[in-house]
């Protein structure tokens, strides 16, 4: 029941917009998405989050990160920690992207350690799962997709899943304008809501919040979300116009 669970519309901007423009985007975006009656989330690169956090104090705009690493702390150049997140006020972190997975040698494990440190440091995590191309057309989708949640569940509690989302993301729809049917999306969408059944019950798959991203755009929409286990979206490219994003927004109920 659609109802028992709370729409998630995201943003993932991604390696795009400096600070500066970061601040133009929240002001736009601001006055555009304040009716929504869904939970508005926009996760920017690292640099951008002390002006969205600032920004959108007071506003019904959560922020949320890009990605996280797992060590509390010590010798790891670059890298992020949650209570790095978490003292700046970011409320979300997105983990497990495919970009991450693909381009940055992440691993189902390192995605289930940084699902961990994310929730154990209070964070609300959105763990993105989904095939790529060949793995579709060999028909491995259900069974692949089966595996990366409950890697990525590992050792997480069921209290905690109330502050987790899991973002069905076809690695084939990310970026190229090809979006998943609607169809397709719920089917994934639904199967997913079973594996968290079957790992933590009827109630918490329930109220568990399942995202679909990939070419999410203004006009496309308004039937992915209509699909009944398809609870919000992560949105890229279409998260860069404040028109754009606010037409996903509030088509989410
Ligand atoms: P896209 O990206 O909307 O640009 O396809 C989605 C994502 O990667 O989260």
């Amino acid at each position: 029941d659609k109802a028992k669970r709370k729409a998630i519309i995201a943003g993932n901007w991604k390696m795009n917009k400096t600070a500066s423009e970061a601040a133009v985007l929240v002001d736009e975006l601001i006055p555009a998405v304040k009716d929504a009656a869904c939970e508005v989330v926009i996760c920017t690169p690292f640099t951008d989050l002390v002006t969205a956090v600032a920004k959108t104090k007071g506003t019904n705009i959560h922020v949320g990160a890009e990605n996280v690493h797992f060590e509390k702390s010590g010798a790891f150049t670059g890298e992020i920690s949650a209570d790095m997140l978490v003292d700046l006020g970011v409320e979300y972190v997105i983990v497990g992207h495919s970009e991450r997975r693909q381009y940055f040698a992440e691993t189902d494990q390192t995605v289930n350690k940084r699902t961990l440190a994310a929730l154990n440091a209070g964070l609300k995590v959105i763990i993105c799962v989904g095939e790529s191309l060949q793995q579709r057309e060999e028909g491995v989708t259900e069974e692949l997709v089966r595996m990366q949640t409950k890697i990525a569940l590992r050792d997480v509690t069921a209290e905690q899943m109330a502050n987790v989302v899991i973002a069905y993301e076809p690695v084939w729809a990310i970026g190229t304008g090809k979006t998943a049917t609607a169809d397709q999306a719920e089917e994934v969408c639904a199967q997913i809501r079973k594996v968290v059944g079957e790992l933590y019950g009827e109630t918490v798959a329930e109220a568990t919040t399942v995202q679909y991203g990939g070419s999410m755009n203004a006009k496309n929409c308004e039937e992915l979300l209509s699909k009944k286990d398809v609870d919000g979206g992560l949105i890229g490219g279409a998260s860069l116009k404040a028109a754009d994003f606010a037409v996903i927004v509030n088509a989410a109920t």
